[in-house]
């Protein structure tokens, strides 16, 4: 006699996406990431919080370079994409948006195609200034974008050690991965 669960993993793959392969796996895991140059003047959000600095991502949204690396590891395990692809810079809609919405937008899609988030986590290079006191906070906000519990996001910060456009305070990184189920 087949168990409750085995009758409850049949029953999911039937009703997988489209786009899976019929012999694939339950999980799906993705990566992303994002680089921003810094310049002066610019606001620093990093995961929809501001962080007090006097320089800031370049870009056409807020260049919250962790949204989107998370964005893109998302679409990426998903097989939906990227960030260009969903969120052009010629659209108007998404012109200067909060990236957090972003974040928001790519949880509808996964949602809309079956699937669900396991874990994302997720790494920012940045020089200056220390992003150890704003953690939790990015984190919190990161999980709500994506209506997840806290403990399934994690945020790191790494210093470029005085090496490359990070080290040298010129740009700000993310990388990030994600893991689904369907
Ligand atoms: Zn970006």
């Amino acid at each position: 006699m087949r168990s409750k669960s085995e009758k409850m993993k049949r029953l999911r793959r039937s009703q997988k996406p489209q786009n899976q392969p019929a012999d694939s796996p339950q999980w799906r895991v993705g990566i992303g990431n994002d680089l921003h140059r810094l310049a002066p003047g610019r606001k620093l959000i990093l995961g929809g919080v501001r962080i007090a600095f006097d320089r800031g991502p370049v870009g056409h949204s807020d260049g919250d370079v962790l949204a989107h690396a998370v964005c893109d590891a998302l679409l990426g395990a998903a097989r939906l994409g990227d960030i260009g692809r969903h969120f052009p810079n010629t659209a108007p809609k998404w012109k200067n948006a909060p990236s957090l919405h972003f974040l928001q937008h790519v949880r509808e899609l996964l949602d809309a195609a079956g699937y669900r988030i396991v874990n994302v986590d997720a790494t920012v290079g940045l020089e200056r200034p220390k992003l150890a006191p704003h953690i939790g906070d990015i984190e919190k906000k990161v999980a709500s974008a994506l209506a997840l519990k806290p403990g399934q996001v994690s945020v790191k910060a790494k210093s470029g050690e005085g090496l490359g456009a990070v080290g040298r305070g010129e740009a700000i990184r993310a990388d990030a991965v994600a893991l689904i189920e369907f």
